[in-house]
């Protein structure tokens, strides 16, 4: 991480008896791409709502820049925040409503103001585009209008709460892209709410995963895909096949596993996650398995199943397979290459796996 810019020190934050915050500590970088991320109700919200000054907190600090926010009110300090609803004022003109938050400014003239308007629109995109009326724009445009308003204000942080929701996903995908672009080129810190985890990992430099008002995960997207911390972040990011597993034996050599629907395998520490509970489930993700397919030689172990379902996405298939000793099926993923039939359901399926990729949750 780069220089530290917020520091939260154990936020906490109740509304009433409901505990919604509960000792938030983190640090986000100077011109970090920062992504909070968990399912609705988590606290994420609130959390960012903390962060601008929109919500106080009960105890703990906020800290921006090294100084303390507890007394600052939201329109002093160098935040500005993009709403899901691009709360853009249809009645005004692109460039009227970009350059909302500059009129009380007494020390620029029009000329100057006119200016910092257009610079704004060219860096989303929108340039040419100022005396359009706001209301005759796609949604996409209007959520660049939105951004263009936020960043002409030139705060150190952006805040950004679940911006792209309401846009359909060929667009979401593309302003995504934009984000990332337009965020290394003003070089600001962002912090991103999304529930969405391909929308974090895709955009962001780090993520904290929250849950019931606590950071379960703060890493980098690969570390929170590979190495998650528990077995409900590994739920939660992404697909993960869950198997029970037994332990049989550990030495320093590793921990020997017995999984149910594929057999033995040594693991080393690095792939081992103690949590609370007993017993041990291994965790596979699908693109870790691969069907074996005619003249082709095994890269790992092998164990016959037989396809159940057939999920076909174009470029790649989603394939369930069940495997002898479980109950539900193991989800898998191919991609649809060249000349490579699609399997169908009843047809008998080699699945192949590797002991490296399991994770053991204990
Ligand atoms: P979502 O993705 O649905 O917006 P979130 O993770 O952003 O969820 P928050 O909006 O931060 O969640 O809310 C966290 C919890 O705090 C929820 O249970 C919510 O009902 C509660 N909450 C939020 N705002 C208030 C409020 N003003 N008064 C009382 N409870 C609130």
């Amino acid at each position: 991480m780069t220089r530290p810019l917020i520091e939260l020190r154990d936020v906490h934050k109740y509304y009433g008896d409901y505990h919604a915050l509960r000792g938030i500590t983190a640090q986000i970088g100077q011109g970090e791409f920062f992504s909070l991320l968990g399912p609705s109700g988590c606290g994420k919200t609130t959390l960012l709502r903390t962060i601008a000054g929109f919500e106080g907190i009960s105890s703990g600090a906020v800290l921006l820049d090294g100084q303390d926010m507890d007394r600052v009110p939201a329109n002093k300090r160098p935040t500005n925040m993009v709403f899901q609803s691009y709360a853009i004022f249809p009645h005004l003109s692109v460039a009227e409503n970009v350059g909302f938050g500059l009129r009380k400014r007494g020390d620029l003239n029009a000329q100057a103001k006119r200016t910092l308007v257009e610079d704004a629109l060219d860096m989303v995109g929108l340039g040419g585009y100022g005396k359009r009326a706001a209301h005759a724009l796609s949604g996409g445009q209007r959520q660049r209008v939105a951004l263009a308003r936020a960043l002409i204000l030139k705060p150190k942080v952006l805040l950004l709460d679940e911006p792209l929701s309401a846009l359909d996903r060929k667009m979401r995908e593309q302003m995504q892209v934009e984000l990332i672009k337009l965020q290394r080129h003003v070089g600001i810190t962002f912090i991103l709410v999304t529930h969405d985890q391909e929308e974090a990992l895709v955009m962001s430099d780090r993520i904290a995963v929250m849950f019931e008002g606590e950071i379960a995960q703060l890493d980098d997207p690969e570390v929170i895909y590979k190495r998650p911390a528990s077995r409900k972040v590994a739920d939660f990011i992404g697909i993960m096949n869950f198997l029970p597993a037994q332990v049989l034996e550990e030495s320093g050599a590793g921990v020997t596993v017995d999984i149910a629907g594929l057999g033995r395998a040594v693991l080393d520490a690095g792939q081992i996650t103690r949590g609370s509970g007993n017993g041990a489930e291994a965790g596979l993700r699908p693109e870790t398995m691969t069907l074996l397919y005619e003249g082709q030689s095994a890269q790992g172990e092998v164990v016959e199943g037989r396809i159940e379902e057939v999920v076909y996405y174009g470029d790649m298939t989603y394939y369930f397979v069940a495997l002898p000793g479980i109950d539900t099926p193991v989800q898998l993923s191919m991609r649809n290459l060249f000349g490579r039939d699609v399997l169908a359901v009843g047809d008998t399926a080699r699945v192949v796996w590797n002991p490296g990729s399991v994770m053991l949750f204990r």
